[in-house]
Order: C-alpha cells, then sequence, then structure tokens
C-alpha cells in the first residue's frame, strides 16, 4: 500500500508548496476561516496547517488516510511512466506515505479530538485521543525521509519556502474570507487578516501585490451575460511578477487566459513584455471543467473562443484608456 501511495504522490507532490497547496485546500473545503500555516526549514522538516473547520469525526480518520491500492506497478521507476494517476481522495494517503503525517481533529459535536496516523508498508492506521480544539490539524515532518531520489530534487530551504510564500499569497487572494497566518522558523512572515470589510480585502491585496500596485493599476470590471472579468492590471511599461488568474474564484495558471492576457497588452503596445495583474473571471460553472490536470491549475471552457476575446477586449478597453 505504501508503494502505491507513493506512486500517486510522485504526480502531485512534488515539493514542499505542493503539500502546502492540498492541505490547505482540504481546509478550505471544510468550511475553516482560520488557516495557520507552520513552516520549518522550507518544509523540509515540518509544514503543519491548523484549521477551524468542520473536523473530521473519529469514525473517519482511517478513511481520510486510505486510498484504493490497486496499483500492479512494481517499483517507483515506472513513476514517470504514469500520468493518468487520479488524485481525488489522494492526497492525505499519498503525502502521509512519503512523510510522518498526523491528522488530529475535533468536529464540534464530538467530545474527544483524535489523532491518525499511517505506519508500516501497509500503512495500516492507527487512531489514538489527542486534545485539540475544534478543527483539523495535519503536521508533516520529514518530506520525502523514505524517498531518496524525490528528496534530492528539494532545493534549498530559501528556495522552497520562496514557493510556499507565492502560494500562500495566490490562495489568500482567492479566499477574502478567510484569514492566513504563515510562519517559518517560528517567526510570523505573512499575516492576512480577515473581517469582511472591503478595506480589508483591498489591503490584503496590498499586502501580497505591494502598494504601488493599487496605486498604479487600473481597475477592471466588464461583463456580458453571465461572464464577468474584474481585478487591477499594471499599464503598459511596466513590469511585474504577481500575475494572478482566478476562475470561479480558484486560482488558475490557465493557458487561455494568460494568452489573451498577452494579447491585448502586444495588441496596445506592440511588446511581449506582460506586467502585473490580479484578475478574477466569473462564469457559469456549467461552461468549465475544472479537472484537467491533476493539480487543479487548468479549466477547460467549453466556449473557448468567446471567453478569449472576451478578456482580450476588456484587458484593452481598461489599458489603453489608462494611456492616454
Ligand atoms: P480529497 O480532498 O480529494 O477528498 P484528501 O486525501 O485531500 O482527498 O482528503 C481526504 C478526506 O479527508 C477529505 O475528503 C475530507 O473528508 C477529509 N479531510 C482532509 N482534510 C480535512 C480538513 N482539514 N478538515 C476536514 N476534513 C478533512
Ligand atoms: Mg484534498
Amino acid at each position: 500500500a505504501r508503494l502505491a501511495n507513493q506512486i500517486a504522490a510522485g504526480e502531485v507532490v512534488e515539493r514542499p508548496a505542493s503539500v502546502v497547496k492540498e492541505l490547505v485546500e482540504n481546509s478550505l473545503d471544510s468550511g475553516a476561516t482560520k488557516i495557520q500555516i507552520d513552516i520549518e526549514r522550507g518544509g523540509h522538516k515540518l509544514i503543519r496547517i491548523r484549521d477551524n473547520g468542520s473536523g473530521i469525526i473519529k469514525e473517519e480518520l482511517t478513511l481520510a488516510l486510505s486510498r484504493h491500492a490497486t496499483s500492479k506497478l512494481k517499483t517507483l521507476d515506472d513513476l514517470e511512466n504514469i500520468i493518468s494517476l487520479g488524485f481525488r481522495g489522494e492526497a492525505l494517503a499519498s503525502i502521509s506515505s512519503v512523510s510522518r503525517l498526523t491528522l488530529s481533529s475535533k468536529p464540534e459535536a464530538q467530545e474527544t479530538a483524535w489523532q491518525a496516523f499511517a505506519e508500516g508498508r501497509d500503512m495500516a492506521v492507527q487512531v489514538q485521543p489527542t486534545s485539540h480544539p475544534n478543527g483539523t490539524t495535519v503536521e508533516v515532518k520529514d518530506l520525502f525521509f523514505n524517498t531518496p531520489a524525490r528528496r534530492k530534487f528539494l532545493r534549498t530551504e530559501k528556495t522552497e519556502f520562496a514557493h510556499i510564500d507565492e502560494l500562500v499569497k495566490r490562495i489568500a487572494l482567492s479566499r477574502f474570507d478567510v484569514a492566513f497566518t504563515l510562519t517559518h522558523n517560528g517567526k510570523v512572515v505573512r499575516q492576512y487578516r480577515s473581517n469582511g470589510s472591503v478595506e480589508a480585502n483591498i489591503q490584503r491585496v496590498a499586502q501580497v501585490a505591494g502598494k504601488a500596485f493599487l496605486e498604479q493599476a487600473a481597475f477592471l470590471e466588464s461583463g456580458t451575460d453571465g461572464l464577468t472579468l474584474f481585478g487591477w492590471l499594471m499599464p503598459v511599461g511596466t513590469s511585474g511578477t504577481t500575475q494572478y488568474t482566478y476562475v470561479n474564484g480558484r486560482m488558475m495558471r490557465d493557458k487561455l487566459i494568460q494568452h489573451a492576457i498577452r494579447q491585448a497588452y502586444e495588441e496596445i503596445a506592440g511588446s511581449e513584455e506582460v506586467p502585473s495583474f490580479v484578475l478574477y473571471l466569473v462564469l457559469d460553472p456549467r461552461q468549465v471543467d475544472v479537472n484537467v490536470h491533476p493539480a487543479k491549475h487548468e479549466v477547460r471552457f467549453h466556449q473557448a473562443r468567446l471567453i478569449h476575446d472576451f478578456i482580450v477586449q476588456a484587458v484593452k478597453q481598461v489599458v489603453s484608456s489608462e494611456q492616454h
């Protein structure tokens, strides 16, 4: 079972930041309004995510750490040959197979908290009482301790933490209603507060993208029936690395959207340089398939052409009007 899980892990658990992504998404799915992310040594040593979400009842803790072990593959070397393994319902099991993972949780309606972890080659799940407030903590220690080939690909503490920081920024701009705290080696590095006010949301954008971004960027809001684009774009001639796009509230690095934005700037300025932007596309969920890529960065639009042209027009309009 451990081997099958490790193979599944190979697909999405690339580095500490991918672990953080899966765990934070679980916390968000659980309805958490506060998420604390503690990292030690760039995530090599420790990744700990605490939330105040729904929690997991004792009877389901074992299930949460399990997946179907159906793979007939014999060695991890076959890893590269598999591209189609799904990842749904496998994140915790996969991460657990390549680290020392404990899952502690307490739903509000349950008197005591319980902790689960998987052990040995068959990954038998042990459950024991623990103390924990309402919500869930997942602690991941010693990532890739048992998969030296993967561990070799880990970069320096600083680089891995930079990936985590970048990821948390992206997530923070996807959920203004959730408070996030990020610590590294015991120090608070980011604190994204949430009190529901527009000011707090704007402040978060400034925290993530910088004050200059908010001062210089044009605000865009454009909609046709069932299709809305809003957010901020820097003017032509600036350069930036904050290039965030969201589709129906989920962060995406979608090629079609990126292409449309690049094309718009190119048509205005004739240059291929793309400045910073933070853009939210909202459309009928039936018009998109979200699970094209297991890491869920990409989507497929049913009316790709239409959406592409809509974005080009919307961006051109606001950016070129700012130029004059
Ligand atoms: P998936 O998220 O695709 O269902 P995971 O392996 O990431 O698969 O998680 C397995 C299950 O564990 C989830 O479906 C959920 O029921 C439960 N779970 C994981 N993390 C949390 C959390 N932070 N709060 C509540 N439930 C959780
Ligand atoms: Mg998950």
